[in-house]
C-alpha cells in the first residue's frame, strides 16, 4: 500500500475498498498482492498444478456467524483428532478455546485482508468430493500432499513470490493449517495494527459471542491465537531479514 496507515475497517473485514475481486476464483484479493498471487499460479501451473481457492477473503459479518453457530452448535466444536465435543458439556472458557483452536474471532481473522488464502489442487480433488481442511488431506497420500510439498519448497526458494505460511506448526494456540498460506511482506502492516491493545478495544466496541470470557482472558489468547501466527515470529521465514520495521 501507498499509504503508510491501515484503516481499522481494512483490518477487520468490514471494507472490500480495498480489495479487487477475482472472478475466477471468486474471492475479494488484496490489490498489492492480486500480482503475487497470479505468479503464484502461473509457477504453480508450470508444475502441472491448478491452484484453487477453499477460502479467501472472509468478511466480518461471515466470520461472525461462523462464530455464532459453533457457539450455538449449529456447527460442530472438533478436538485435536477432528472428533466432534459436546457443547453442552464445555464451560464457557473450553468452549471458546476449542473454538478458537480452528476459528478466529470476527475482526480478528487473517482471512479479513484478502492476503490470505486456503487453498488446493484442482486437478487432484477427487470426484464429488468436498475439501474439509485437515492436514492429512495436505500430507502422506493425501490428494494435496505434492501441492503441499511444492509449496513448501517455493517458499524456501528465490522464485518465492513471498509466500508463507502462518500455521505451518502447532504452537499451542491455532491448529497446524498447511493450506493457509499468506503473502509478506504487507502483511506486516496488518499485523503491526493489530496489537493487544486494539484487540482488546475491538471486542469492547463490538457485539462479539463470548464478549466477556474473551475480554477476561485478552492476553492469552492474543498471545496464543493472534500474533504466534505474525510474519516476524515465523521462525524459518526466508523473508525476516528483509523486513525493516
Ligand atoms: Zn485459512
Amino acid at each position: 500500500m501507498e499509504r503508510d496507515f491501515l484503516h481499522e475497517k481494512e483490518l477487520t473485514g468490514q471494507t472490500t475498498g480495498h480489495l479487487i475481486w477475482d472472478e475466477l476464483d471468486q474471492t475479494y484479493i488484496h490489490k498489492d498482492v492480486s500480482a503475487k498471487f497470479q505468479t503464484l499460479k502461473k509457477l504453480a501451473s508450470k508444475e502441472g498444478f491448478t491452484l484453487g481457492v477453499v477460502s479467501g477473503f472472509r468478511s466480518f459479518d461471515l466470520q461472525k456467524r461462523i462464530i455464532e453457530k459453533k457457539v450455538s452448535g449449529e456447527r460442530p466444536i472438533l478436538d485435536d483428532s477432528g472428533r466432534i465435543k459436546k457443547v453442552e458439556e464445555l464451560s464457557q472458557s473450553e468452549l471458546l478455546f476449542s473454538i478458537l483452536r480452528w476459528s478466529a474471532l470476527p475482526g480478528l481473522s487473517r482471512h479479513h485482508w484478502g492476503t490470505d488464502f486456503d487453498i488446493y489442487d484442482k486437478n487432484t480433488i477427487p470426484k464429488n468430493y468436498a475439501i474439509k481442511l485437515t492436514p492429512d488431506e495436505y500430507e502422506n497420500d493425501g490428494p494435496f500432499t505434492k501441492l503441499s510439498e511444492w509449496l513448501q519448497e517455493l517458499s524456501r526458494s528465490s522464485l518465492n513470490p513471498s509466500l508463507f505460511f502462518p500455521y505451518e506448526e502447532d504452537l499451542g494456540g491455532v491448529a497446524r493449517e498447511p493450506w493457509h498460506i499468506s503473502f509478506s511482506p504487507l502483511v506486516p502492516q496488518f499485523e503491526k495494527a493489530l496489537s493487544h491493545s486494539f484487540f482488546k478495544r475491538f471486542i469492547e466496541e463490538n457485539d462479539i459471542p463470548l464478549k466477556s470470557i474473551i475480554l477476561q482472558k485478552s492476553e492469552e489468547i492474543f498471545e496464543r491465537f493472534i500474533a504466534s501466527s505474525f510474519f516476524q515470529r515465523r521462525p524459518n521465514s526466508s523473508f525476516k531479514e528483509t523486513l525493516t520495521d
